[in-house]
């Protein structure tokens, strides 16, 4: 029997590391098992919320490794990889994720095998390779994936605890055990600032796949809520945006999501809320339509301060998600930012502080948005402070040109001033997501 481990690593510094669900590992073994059954001995490697210095005491003996990594976590697999490689020097490690595809080169040199793409069909391929001694140092899938050829998640590999939670939704429905889904994949927009801009088009599971898998999580783990990770968790497509959100309502569950802030009709808000949605982020980013434009939004304001209206009608609490220190940022943000808020009434707002994070155009060109001195230590990165521990201080990767394509700049001083001013405002006013 193949024994395959698959290694999450170490906390990369979120108050929260059970926060999310490692989707993508869980998917991954559900295939396997599916296709190879009781040939493989299939294990996570659960290493969040541990400290990098005690990782090395929770890794057990595996023939083959698999990592899925971003940027921020490559010190950090490496790291683990390392340690693997000293005292199990016979055993395989294939990689693959954001930060694999974006360094193939690099990847290359640390690992036996990289995955370029979506790894559904070729971790299949892989597995077959390694049981006939034929592991090659590149699979490469160019096509994306038909998400409803493949079952939903098998959660099994995870002890109860890490499955379900209290504390996703807010108010009245916070005490329900919860977890987290992901009915789609891909994201049609091509915002600057996003490293989430690979793999093709947005796909959706089928509506009967969706209510199989929510009714899975009822049975076996009386789920009563669920966070959607899906990029746009109300589809744009009324078309797909209607049999998806029926689908989730035949259910009978809660659920929170995000969403554009524009082009969503309210028939489709009024549809939302009959299906158990309780609220939803829009990813705004900022309130400077300079900015906007710089960064390719693609939103327009009233119509977003619409749209939160609406959902509010139909009692839907609007989440607004902002990021200071993007481009073309004017220095009385603080001051405008609160005048949307007050406008616009949002339920909650999750402030970040920006990042280049590889992948995204910005960081790939950082010059033509007149940035320079950008970090190359990814494992120091934070793109979401609002989410960190509140005594940590917050600090930017980066620094503007004195003189941008759009004017003058702002300081890192200034720009971690203004955010730290409007944390403390929305933190009084309660507002803090
Ligand atoms: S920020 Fe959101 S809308 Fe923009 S590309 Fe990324 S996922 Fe898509």
């Amino acid at each position: 029997m193949l024994s395959i481990g698959f290694v999450l690593p170490p906390d990369i510094g979120n108050f929260k590391p059970f926060r999310s669900q490692p989707l993508t590992s869980l998917y991954l073994f559900t295939i396997l098992e599916q296709e190879f059954g009781d040939k493989l001995s299939l294990s996570l490697i659960d290493l969040r919320g541990i400290s990098r210095e005690n990782s090395r005491y929770y890794l057990p003996e595996m023939d083959v490794y698999f990592y899925t990594l971003m940027s921020q976590e490559y010190r950090n697999v490496c790291e683990v990889k390392d340690v693997l490689c000293s005292v199990y020097p016979e055993a395989k490690h294939v990689a693959g994720g954001v930060h694999v595809n974006l360094f193939p080169e690099d990847s290359s040199q640390i690992f036996d095998s990289i995955v370029l793409g979506e790894g559904d069909e070729t971790v299949v391929e892989v597995v077959n390779d390694i049981l006939n001694s034929d592991l090659k140092p590149v699979y490469q899938k160019s096509e994306s994936v038909d998400l409803n050829r493949y079952p939903y998640p098998d959660r099994k590999y995870l002890p109860v605890p890490a499955v379900v939670e209290t504390g996703l939704l807010a108010g009245d429905y916070e005490d329900l055990p919860g977890t987290s889904v992901l009915f789609s994949r891909g994201c049609p927009f091509r915002c600057s600032f996003c490293a989430n801009v690979n793999f093709g088009p947005t796909r959706f599971r089928t509506p009967e796949l969706i209510e199989a898998e929510i009714e899975y999580l009822k049975k076996e783990y009386k789920v009563e809520a669920l966070a959607l990770k899906d990029d746009n968790a109300i589809p744009i497509s009324e078309k797909i945006a209607r049999p998806f959100l029926e689908a989730i309502g035949r259910t009978g569950l809660k659920w929170r999501g995000q969403s554009r802030a524009n082009g969503i009709s309210e028939e489709m808000v009024r549809l939302a809320a009959e299906a158990g949605c309780t609220d939803i982020g829009i990813g705004i980013e900022s309130v400077c339509p300079q900015t906007l434009k710089i960064i390719n939004k693609k939103i327009e304001l009233e119509k977003a301060k619409q749209y939160i209206r609406t959902l509010r009608k139909y009692g839907i609490g609007a989440r607004l998600h902002l990021i200071f220190g993007l481009p073309g940022e004017p220095d009385d943000i603080v001051y405008r930012t609160l005048e949307f808020i007050d406008e616009a009434e949002p339920k909650s707002v999750l402030l970040n502080l920006f990042c280049p994070l590889p992948g995204s155009d910005i960081a790939q060109n950082p010059e033509s948005f007149g940035i320079r001195n950008v970090s190359p230590d990814w494992h120091d990165y934070r793109n979401l402070y609002a989410r960190f521990d509140r005594e940590e201080q917050p600090q930017m990767w980066f620094e503007y040109e004195e003189t941008t394509p759009w004017g003058e700049s702002m300081s890192n001083e200034r720009i971690i001033g203004n955010y730290s001013e409007l944390q403390t405002i929305l933190r009084e006013r309660n507002l803090n997501f």
